[in-house]
């Protein structure tokens, strides 16, 4: 068992607000703490790309946590048991997908995802996405392809329930447009997440990645499509 280890997210049960973004989170909402300081929302502690898998289905549970690169236990102060109780874990969706086809049958994994992407819908702002994701586009031709939706989409996802942000946040200005991608760079071109998963500090963890998400938004910023046979040529 990495219990000792795993991260930890609590669902808060009064106000908070996030110690390194100012954002007011809310009741309930979730949140890291961090040792002597105090909490954190879920985007700034780089978890709010990870979905939630309720308690209930050990075998699913443990598969899940185990393709999962980063993962966190879901906890919850019970004023009656005067405890912390586990109310899930937050994983990699395709750990989620993953550990889904081998535990259940065909027939569960489809009603599962239907549900998920239903969920999903109703949390997602279609237009700001479509904005978002074409103003991505716009400002890193280099991007590959589809991959301007993946980032408007967690970006859109902030400001749904569970990372509290308020709507009114909202904004295609370029600067919060390069975090979002920056964040996304992090998670998918590099180690950042292993590192995190391994204990590391974040922002010891964003320094040591910090020359590759570079290099690759400067690659993503220079106006070059690939070509049809694959070749990437200046766009002019
Ligand atoms: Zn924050």
């Amino acid at each position: 068992m990495r219990d000792k280890d795993d991260l930890k997210v609590f669902i808060s049960t009064r106000d908070s607000t996030c110690d390194e973004c100012g954002e007011k989170l809310g009741r309930k909402a979730w949140i890291t703490l961090m040792e002597g300081k105090g909490a954190l929302c879920l985007s700034c502690a780089d978890l709010d790309h990870l979905v939630f898998l309720p308690s209930g289905d050990a075998a699913l549970t443990r598969r899940a946590r185990k393709h999962s690169t980063l993962s966190a236990v879901v906890l919850k102060w019970s004023r009656a048991r005067k405890r912390y109780e586990r109310q899930g874990l937050l994983v990699e969706a395709p750990a989620l997908e993953k550990a889904e086809k081998e535990c259940l049958s065909d027939e569960e994994v489809r009603a599962r995802r239907r549900k998920r992407e239903a969920e999903r819908r109703a949390e997602i702002d279609r237009d700001y996405v479509k904005r978002f994701a074409l103003r991505v586009r716009e400002l890193y031709p280099g991007c590959p392809p589809g991959r301007e939706f993946e980032v408007a989409e967690h970006a859109c996802l902030k400001y749904s329930g569970r990372v509290g942000r308020s709507a009114g946040a909202k904004s295609l200005d370029a600067d919060p447009v390069r975090l979002a991608v920056i964040a996304h760079i992090r998670h998918t071109e590099t180690m950042y997440d292993k590192l995190l998963a391994g204990g590391f500090d974040r922002w010891a963890a964003r320094a040591k990645v910090d020359g590759e998400v570079q290099g690759v938004l400067q690659k993503w910023e220079a106006a070059t499509v690939p070509n049809r046979n694959g070749f990437r040529k200046p766009r002019r």
